[in-house]
């Protein structure tokens, strides 16, 4: 009988968190380990470092963040520093002390400058200033990014990184303030169809270009690099054993993000642009050629991914988060 490794997804109500569970749970390599908040808190560090040393593990996907869209990071930006650096330190480090030696981390896209040079590679981080709109999220995750750096380094950790550019897909965030703006687009634009509303806002300029990916894609790459064999992983993540973007490799602008959405969702009426809110960084597109190397690349089409994610909205009623 082969043994079965076992594999911790924290974070498995997310919608990465479960997108990575729906991957590798039919596995018969593979026995899965997930726990809720009530039975462990990540922000808690005692409660971290006592679940560890009673769960027996092989490998962790650190898959549980504290995330939202501009206005949320903008509004809360406390919470989001405070959540992400708590639950990086206090994972990374109990996985550590219970001698678990691969785990990978889950950051963003948002870790690079402002003006880094896109198509971004992984080797523009800590080149410049960042995006201030999310720069303390931004902050933790390169913090989480060292922190795996580190305990490599120093201890010998096979701990790695993915930096996926801005996900998408079943198990969103729906709240219209709070979430990202593709969510937030396909819950307006569906109100304003179905209400026979004339005019759609839309924030910011609509020039702003970002990069979506679906988080099924993601939880694949991430599955990808977990699986990569140390070496393989150290000779594509020199000299500091850093990290790996994870995308799509092409761009769109919130304009015509906000044109699919409303052919998507029906929607005839004008789309107007409200320039109170922010743009934000005005463009990151990842290059995804490293991971690309490494034999991974994108499936899912942005209009197929649109559709399907607006059908699983519909399907839900509205009781989303
Ligand atoms: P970002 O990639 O970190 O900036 O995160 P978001 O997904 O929140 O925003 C992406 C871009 O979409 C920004 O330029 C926003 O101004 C723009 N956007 C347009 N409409 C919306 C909306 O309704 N919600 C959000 N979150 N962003 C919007």
């Amino acid at each position: 009988m082969t043994t079965r490794k076992r594999v911790f997804v924290a974070g498995h109500r997310g919608m990465v968190g479960s997108a990575i569970v729906r991957q590798i749970e039919a596995r018969d390599d593979v026995e899965l380990v997930t726990a809720t908040r009530d039975e462990v808190d990540l922000v808690d560090q005692r409660q971290v470092t006592e679940w560890f040393a009673r769960t027996p593990l092989d490998e962790v996907y650190l898959a549980a963040a504290k995330v939202g869209g501009i206005q949320a990071n903008n509004t809360y930006p406390a919470d989001f520093i405070w959540h992400n650096l708590m639950i990086e330190a206090n994972v990374i480090k109990a996985a550590h002390d219970q001698d678990v030696d691969r785990l990978l981390l889950l950051g963003s896209s948002c870790i690079y400058p402002r003006e880094a040079p896109q198509p971004m590679s992984e080797d523009t981080l800590l080149t410049g200033v960042l995006e201030p709109t999310n720069e303390p999220y931004a902050v933790a995750k390169i913090a989480g990014i060292k922190l795996c750096e580190s305990f490599a380094r120093q201890y010998g950790r096979d701990y790695r990184s993915v930096m996926p550019t801005n996900l998408y897909g079943p198990g969103d965030n729906f709240h219209p303030q709070n979430s990202h703006v593709l969510p937030a687009l396909i819950r307006r634009f569906d109100d304003a169809a179905r209400n026979g509303t004339e005019e759609v806002l839309v924030w910011g300029s609509g020039r702003p270009r970002r990069e979506f990916l679906h988080v099924d894609d993601m939880a694949a790459a991430s599955v990808h690099v977990m699986e990569l064999d140390r070496e393989t992983y150290a000779a594509n993540t020199e000299p500091m054993l850093s990290h790996i973007n994870v995308g799509t490799g092409s761009d769109l602008s919130i304009r015509e993000l906000a044109e699919l959405v409303a052919s998507v969702t029906g929607f005839r009426g004008r789309i107007a642009f409200d320039a109170s809110k922010p743009d934000g960084t005005p463009r990151k597109l990842l290059d995804v050629s490293r991971l690309a190397r490494l034999g991974w690349e994108a499936t899912v089409p942005l209009d197929r991914g649109v559709a399907e994610v607006y059908e699983w909205y519909r399907a839900q009623g509205h009781d989303v988060r």
